[in-house]
C-alpha cells in the first residue's frame, strides 16, 4: 500500500489535545491496514515562536509542501499578545497559507441530527442544512496594495487597504466551487459587492462567464453580501454551495458556523493550485482557536479536528469511503448521546476530549465489522 505523507502541526492550547484524538483515528486506520500514513510533526505558532523565536521555520515550510496534506491544530493565545506583530503565532499560519498557495478554502456548516436544538435558529429551518462555503483565501482586501496608515494634513491619519482582484484569482476559485457543486446539489450562488465595489463587478462577470463556457450545468445565482447574510439568517438551506472572496468569506462563514450550534464540530480545508506532477497542495484545520480558557483541562472538543482528517481523507487522498466511516462513527456517537460539554445536553455526563476520542475509534469498530 502506497504511504501517504502527512505533516501534523498540533499548535498551541487546545491543538495538540484535539490533535492527539484526530491521530488515534489514523492510528486505527493504519493498524486495520486500511490507510498507511508515514507522520512527521511540527511546531507551529506560540509553540514554534518559544522554541524557535518565529511561529514558522523554513523547515516546516519545507515539510508542509512535500506532504500529501497537513493536518492542523489551532495556533496563538493570550501568552503572545505583546510579540511583534509580525512575529505572533497566527502569522504563522498565514504565512504557510500564502507559502503553499492555499487560495481556496473549503468551510462545511452541517447541522447534525442529534444537534439540531444546539442551534440558535429553529429546529425546523436548520434540520438537514448542508451548506459549502467555498472563501478565496489569499486575495483581496486582506493582501491588497497599497496599505496603511499615513499622516494627511494637520496631524490626521488615514488607514487604508485595497481590494482588488484580477481574471486569474476569480476563475481559479469560482472552478473549485463549481467543481465541488458538480459533487453535491449542483448550485452556486456568487456573493460579492457589485452594486459599489467594481472588484464585485469583474467577479460576478468572471464567474457567469466561466459558468456560461464550462459549467452550463450549474445553477448560478448572484448574491450581494448584505442580503446574503439575511438570507443565511432567515432561510439557509436555499444554499449549496456560496462563492465568495477573502473578506466576505471571513465573516459568512463564521455566521453559517453559527447555524450549526458549536465551533468545536466545524471542520475546514484549505487548498490550493494542481501541481505538475499533479499534487494539490492541502491543509485541514479545525474551524476553531485554540481557546486558552479551557486548554489542559480535557474538555475540548475533537470532532472538529477528527472531522478536519475526514475532510483531508476525502479531498487529498482519495479515500472517501474512510472519510464517510468517520462522519457515520461521529454521527453514531452524538445519536447516542455521548457529548463533549460544549454540545451537552442535560442528561448523564459530558465526556472529556479523550474519552469522545476512544468513542468514535469504537463506533468505528462497530461500523467496521458490519
Ligand atoms: P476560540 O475558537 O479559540 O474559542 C472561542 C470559544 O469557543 C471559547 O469559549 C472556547 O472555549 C470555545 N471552543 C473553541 N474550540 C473548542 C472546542 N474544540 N471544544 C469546545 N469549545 C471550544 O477563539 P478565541 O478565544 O477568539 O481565540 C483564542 C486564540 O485562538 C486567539 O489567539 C486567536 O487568535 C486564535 N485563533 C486561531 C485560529 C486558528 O488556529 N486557525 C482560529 C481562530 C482563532
Amino acid at each position: 500500500m502506497i504511504s501517504k505523507n502527512i505533516l501534523v502541526l498540533p499548535g498551541d492550547f487546545v491543538g495538540p489535545e484535539v490533535m492527539s484524538e484526530a491521530l488515534k483515528v489514523m492510528d486505527w486506520f493504519s493498524s486495520r491496514g486500511l490507510i498507511h500514513f508515514e507522520i512527521e510533526k511540527g511546531l507551529v505558532g506560540g509553540s514554534s515562536y518559544d522554541k524557535f523565536g518565529t511561529p514558522l521555520t523554513e523547515e516546516v515550510i519545507n515539510l508542509a509542501n512535500k506532504s500529501d496534506a497537513v493536518l492542523f491544530g489551532s495556533i496563538g493565545g493570550p501568552k503572545w499578545h505583546d510579540v511583534n506583530y509580525d512575529l505572533r503565532p497566527e502569522k504563522g499560519l498565514l504565512n504557510l497559507r500564502q507559502s503553499m498557495g492555499l487560495f481556496a478554502n473549503l468551510r462545511p456548516a452541517i447541522v447534525f441530527d442529534a444537534l439540531v436544538d444546539a442551534s440558535s435558529l429553529k429546529p425546523d429551518l436548520v434540520h438537514g442544512l448542508d451548506i459549502m462555503i467555498v472563501r478565496e483565501l489569499i486575495g483581496g482586501i486582506y493582501f491588497g496594495e497599497p496599505r496603511g496608515i499615513k499622516k494627511i494634513k494637520d496631524n490626521k491619519r488615514v488607514g487604508f487597504n485595497t481590494q482588488s482582484y484580477s481574471t486569474e484569482e476569480i476563475v481559479r476559485i469560482a472552478r473549485v466551487a463549481y467543481d465541488l457543486a458538480a459533487k453535491r446539489g449542483n448550485k452556486v450562488c456568487s456573493v460579492d459587492k457589485a452594486n459599489v465595489m467594481e472588484s464585485g463587478v469583474l467577479w460576478r462577470e468572471e464567474v457567469s462567464k466561466l459558468r456560461d463556457e464550462y459549467y452550463s450545468n450549474i445553477e448560478l445565482e448572484h448574491m450581494f453580501v448584505d442580503n446574503c447574510s439575511m438570507q443565511l439568517v432567515k432561510s439557509p438551506k436555499q444554499f449549496d454551495v456560496i462563492l465568495t472572496d477573502n473578506l466576505f468569506g471571513d465573516i459568512l462563514s463564521d455566521l453559517a458556523a453559527m447555524l450549526t450550534g458549536s465551533l468545536g464540530m466545524l471542520p475546514s480545508a484549505s487548498l490550493g493550485s494542481k501541481s505538475q506532477d499533479g499534487k494539490i497542495p492541502s491543509l485541514y484545520e479545525p474551524v476553531h482557536g485554540s481557546a486558552p480558557d479551557i486548554a489542559g483541562k480535557n474538555i475540548a472538543n475533537p470532532i472538529a479536528q477528527i472531522l478536519s482528517l475526514a475532510m483531508m481523507l476525502k479531498y487529498s487522498l482519495n479515500h472517501d469511503k474512510e472519510a464517510d466511516l468517520i462522519d457515520d462513527a461521529v454521527q453514531l456517537v452524538l445519536s447516542e448521546n455521548i457529548r463533549t460539554i460544549d454540545i451537552f445536553e442535560g442528561v448523564g455526563n459530558p465526556v472529556g476530549t479523550s474519552e469522545m476520542g476512544d468513542a468514535i475509534i469504537s463506533k468505528l469498530e462497530i461500523i467496521a465489522a458490519n
